[in-house]
């Protein structure tokens, strides 16, 4: 993974940011910038951005392969829903769709195996059902 990563815009109807080339990495701005004038606002902005991203590890934001694994790691909904809402081939994209609501049916049919402590992540999983129905509905 010692590819030439940059940083790189995405735009796509439901994330517009910077994000590294080669990984789902995507900048996640804690908070509105701050500075007193706009000039240092944005400044500060790029900043944290550069650092961030200079700072993150490829390997910890795998883009989701269109063959998923199979071994059950609680949570890999999320990434492959990421993978989904970042991608900007359209060619790609249903693919994607598939592979994550695919991961949060099964995951939401262990979840309801065990509903104790799971109510957050339900939730995070009802969200991202209806996301994907509205990406999906883009097509
Ligand atoms: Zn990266």
């Amino acid at each position: 993974m010692a590819a030439l990563r940059k940083l790189v815009w995405i735009e796509h109807d439901l994330f517009r940011g910077s994000g590294c080339s080669e990984c789902a990495w995507v900048f996640n701005p804690s908070g509105a910038p701050t500075g007193k004038s706009f000039n240092e606002a944005v400044r500060n902005f790029e900043s944290q951005r550069d650092k961030e991203f200079t700072l993150h590890v490829c390997a910890d934001h795998p883009r989701a392969k269109s063959q998923s694994t199979k071994h059950d790691v609680k949570q890999d909904w999320e990434k492959l829903y990421r993978a989904a809402i970042i991608e900007s081939d359209r060619s790609k994209l249903l693919q994607r769709i598939e592979d994550a609501e695919a991961a949060i049916l099964e995951r939401s049919r262990s979840l309801s195996k065990s509903p104790a402590n799971s109510g957050k992540e339900q939730e995070a999983i009802a969200r991202a059902l209806h996301i994907l129905s509205l990406l999906r509905a883009k097509k």
